[in-house]
């Protein structure tokens, strides 16, 4: 019963967390809590700080699968492709 109560009563406020990727997250802490300097991004796992302008860096070992590495993979497929439809071109003797 007397969980509802807890946690209602006391007052929250959001925090604007940015990450490196200008993901915003907005977790909201008690008044009384103590906002940590980073907030780790919901979105890609970067750690975020309340300065918009200056996030801090991306950790070196990154545990997600981060944008980069899916433009990479991305980019190795069409460069496969394109080495296919080279190979096809010859075949038909256009080259
Ligand atoms: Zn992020």
């Amino acid at each position: 019963m007397g969980e509802a109560e807890r946690g209602e009563s006391a007052p929250r406020a959001r925090i604007s967390f940015w990450c490196s990727n200008g993901h915003e997250t907005q977790p909201s802490f008690a008044h009384d809590a103590q906002v940590p300097e980073t907030w780790d991004c919901p979105r890609c796992g970067f750690p975020a700080g309340q300065d918009r302008d200056s996030p801090p860096d991306p950790p070196r070992t990154e545990p997600y699968k981060t944008h980069l590495a899916y433009v990479r993979e991305r980019r190795s497929d069409e460069d496969g492709e394109a080495i296919l439809a080279e190979a096809l071109a010859k075949l038909r003797g256009e080259i």
